[in-house]
């Protein structure tokens, strides 16, 4: 409803939108393979990355500067464009009425998370914050299956909500926190364990909020809320990441239209780039949704990082899935990775764009 009023009172940008749609149609007629193809910065980066065995990969910074110093990265062209006519006009006060994901309420979700302090697999922490995020998909009428499991000796848990009917969408995320700050520059720093408020509890602020906020006879699928544990072990004592994404990925008794991933998404100073290894179809229906809603400089349609993350074991098994991942962030596995690095703003970005993708654009 509060679409329709304020295309009506854009009137002035009935002309912006006849030239976005002008546009649109060159693009399509003069470039007819650009909507099926994204311009990749570095394929031979690419190819190297993926081949590895994940037991061995990080999420790692050394792509970061091959990819910015590329001559060759471009954005997509009708990709971004969005076929609906508010995208010529959109800025972040066109949002729909419908949209209910607050930012300010899922920001209480990383505090309650650090509150306890950091949160590894097999800890009283990490296991107080799979207890906290039961309690809270109960409270919003969700029905939680637990999945445990044990590697090297330590039982980890997986959290995952089951919800309405159809196709079935897998959001995830990892809660789990990282038992050592190994990206500090202090040695004496490196063996402390570290808050995680965007590594970790993000991704979880964002899907409580979700199970908050989604109206399920808007939806046409199934939805399950995936917590993962036992992702940010990786390369510690002989783990490998993504113990508790492929824990699952392995055990699936019915497969999944899709997974998207949402990881470190919370950075107040936030770009969410196109993750190289995600599926790109995915990943554009998830970016124009995000310009849709004036998202643009913040969850950019543009490739950048390759990263090893909980979406990998499902692509490893043919299931599309996407990462949606802020690698430009400083305190990445240090110490200074606290709650005052995330911002409301940020969270209401992603959950926004999920929300409108999940109750409005599903077939
Ligand atoms: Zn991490």
């Amino acid at each position: 409803m509060k679409l329709r009023k304020n295309r009506l009172l854009k009137r002035g940008s009935v002309s912006l939108i006849l030239v976005g749609l002008a546009l649109l149609i060159i693009n399509l007629v003069g470039f007819p393979t650009s909507s099926t193809q994204r311009s990749r910065p570095n394929d031979t980066l690419t190819q190297t990355s993926a081949t590895k065995p994940p037991s061995t990969i990080s999420p790692t910074r050394t792509q970061q500067a091959s990819v910015l110093a590329s001559p060759t990265v471009t954005i997509p062209k009708a990709t971004i464009a969005s076929p609906s006519p508010t995208a010529a006009a959109s800025s972040e006060d066109n949002t729909p009425a419908s949209l209910m994901f607050d930012g300010d309420t899922a920001y209480q979700h990383v505090l309650a998370q650090v509150a306890l302090g950091p949160r590894p697999t097999g800890t009283e922490a990490g296991w107080a914050t799979g207890d906290l995020i039961i309690a809270e998909l109960e409270k919003a009428g969700w029905p939680v299956e637990m999945q445990e499991f044990v590697f090297q000796g330590i039982t980890g848990r997986n959290i995952i909500a089951k919800q309405g009917s159809g196709p079935i969408i897998v959001l995830g995320a990892h809660y789990d926190t990282r038992p050592a700050a190994d990206r500090e520059a202090d040695p004496a720093k490196r063996e402390k364990w570290i808050d995680g408020a965007n590594d970790g509890a993000s991704g979880v602020a964002v899907l409580l909020e979700m199970a908050r906020v989604l109206e399920f006879d808007k939806l046409k699928n199934e939805i399950w809320l995936a917590f993962f544990d036992a992702e940010d072990r990786g390369r510690l004592d002989g783990w490998p990441f993504s113990v508790g994404a492929r824990y699952m990925a392995e055990n699936l008794k019915v497969e999944p239209q899709s997974v998207v991933v949402v990881d470190m998404i919370g950075d107040a100073d936030q770009n969410i780039f196109f993750e190289q290894n995600s599926t790109e179809v995915l990943s554009d229906e998830i970016w124009a949704v995000a310009a849709e809603l004036g998202y643009e400089a913040y969850i950019i349609p543009q490739p950048k990082h390759t990263i090893i993350d909980d979406h990998l074991p499902f692509i490893e098994r043919g299931i599309p899935a996407v990462d949606m991942i802020d690698f430009d962030y400083a305190y990445w596995h240090t110490l200074e990775d606290t709650a005052d690095k995330v911002a409301p703003e940020s969270l209401e970005r992603v959950g926004r764009t999920l929300e409108v993708w999940l109750e409005e654009k599903q077939q």
